[in-house]
């Protein structure tokens, strides 16, 4: 008996492990899924919208599974003959963040989302999973596809695209696909101007300056029918190609979209991994969230280019933000009993699993470690992080998913972790 599980679990490990080969199981297009991620503070429900063919796959053929645990959700695709994991992904969502808000103590709400995966050839399952009280990946929804089904809706392209920079086969590139937000019919030369500098703050910072080559940036020309953005919280309503808004959550500088839906049927024009909005104000502020989207002011005067640098490490990875919050929500985002998946921020209830973090800190660097000037320039454990000043702590001092002002790039611990994830999806 005992030889036969070891020659079990020998298998399944092999299973987990062995290479899926993209032609065995994809055709080189997008399907999308449609649904609604619905509930309150302490409930989440998935309701199906809608399956939809694209026209480009963005993404490695060759990094399909996912194991990196990054995020707070999670869905994977199974083919159903074989009951094998053949694509999977982490993300964040804005309903995971709007759990947090007080007003989802008193109100239900849904927000409209899609995931994206490889056109399957033959039946497969997607599942999605949320985090658990233990932090644990749980499944929360479960559905068989047909992707021979005719109500699988076909895409029809609607606007002019263009490359801002290109580097090669997108396969083997993280594909930037840049939106804009709050540009009327007049105003393309703004918009193309304002990609020009995207891609030129993108690639102005490291880690992203010595990775130039694995990017590939373009554009849809979505023309809004108003000029300027959405503010809600100065009674201010645009109509938009993107529909975004300030005041998310009655914060006064956070832009999101609350439909992401929408954005994907703009980025479906080209192959893309990863959504960037760039919105035509002055106004400071924006959001990133993590294989989500990302957006932010794309003139405004001091900071538009630490901005993008910023949200696009949320939108990359899911960064976690180094500094301390000053609402109340704030507070509830991260418990302390948890470690946090985010490689970036500790609470040391297992800071073993930050390996690069771990392996950048110098032998006699104490934890927590004094943010004096002797160690102004050392990676080490200092305390406030993740909106909290106690219990929850960062790899610098300085970091650009801390502050901006003064500071001009990101701590040794968010560079290398970038670089290794870039390796990864680019493989
Ligand atoms: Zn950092």
């Amino acid at each position: 008996m005992k030889k036969l599980l070891t020659l079990l679990f020998v298998l399944g490990a092999y299973t987990a492990t062995a290479q899926v080969e993209f032609e065995d199981y994809f055709f080189d297009r997008t399907m999308r899924f449609d649904y609604q991620h619905a509930g309150d503070h302490a409930t989440e429900e998935f309701f199906f919208n809608g399956l939809k063919a694209e026209p480009y796959w963005g993404g490695s053929k060759r990094s399909l599974v996912d194991t990196t645990n990054l995020g707070n959700h999670f869905f994977r695709i199974v083919d159903l003959a074989s009951e094998r994991e053949i694509y999977s992904r982490g993300y964040c969502t804005l309903f995971n963040e709007w759990q947090d808000t007080p007003e989802a103590q008193q109100v239900r709400r849904a927000y409209a989302e899609a995931v994206v995966f490889p056109y399957p050839k033959r039946p497969v399952r997607i599942e999605f999973f949320g985090r658990d009280a233990k932090g644990r990946f749980a499944l929360k929804y479960k559905q068989e596809i047909d992707p021979e089904s005719y109500w699988v809706e076909q895409f029809t392209p609607r606007y002019e695209t263009f490359d801002v920079a290109y580097h090669g086969n997108h396969a083997t590139r993280v594909d930037i696909v840049v939106l804009p937000e709050g540009y009327s019919s007049g105003e393309r030369a703004k918009f193309e101007e304002a990609c020009e500098k995207f891609a030129e703050a993108m690639f102005t910072y490291a880690p992203y300056d010595r990775l130039k080559d694995k990017f590939n940036i373009r554009a849809v020309w979505a023309p809004s029918e108003d000029s300027g953005v959405t503010i809600p919280g100065e009674r201010v309503w645009r109509n938009t190609a993107c529909d975004a808004n300030f005041t998310t959550f009655d914060s006064e500088r956070y832009q999101t979209v609350a439909n992401q839906q929408t954005l994907r049927d703009l980025a479906a024009h080209v192959p893309y991994d990863y959504i960037y909005v760039l919105s035509n104000t002055q106004k400071y502020g924006g959001g990133g969230i993590f294989n989500f989207y990302g957006i932010s002011a794309a003139h405004n005067p001091g900071f538009t280019g630490k901005i993008y640098i910023h949200e696009f490490g949320h939108l990359l990875m899911g960064l976690g933000d180094e500094y301390v919050g000053n609402t109340a929500y704030d507070e509830t985002m991260y418990s302390l009993k948890l470690e946090p998946w985010e490689p970036n921020i500790t609470s040391l209830v297992d800071f073993d699993t930050k390996k690069i973090w771990k392996s950048l800190i110098e032998k006699d660097t104490p934890t927590p470690t004094p943010a004096t000037e002797a160690y102004r320039d050392k990676v080490g454990v200092y305390e406030g992080a993740g909106y909290l000043s106690k219990g929850m702590y960062r790899p610098m001092q300085n970091c650009l998913m801390n502050s901006f002002r003064g500071v001009e790039s990101f701590c040794p611990v968010c560079q290398q972790n970038i670089e290794q994830y870039v390796n990864w999806l680019c493989e």
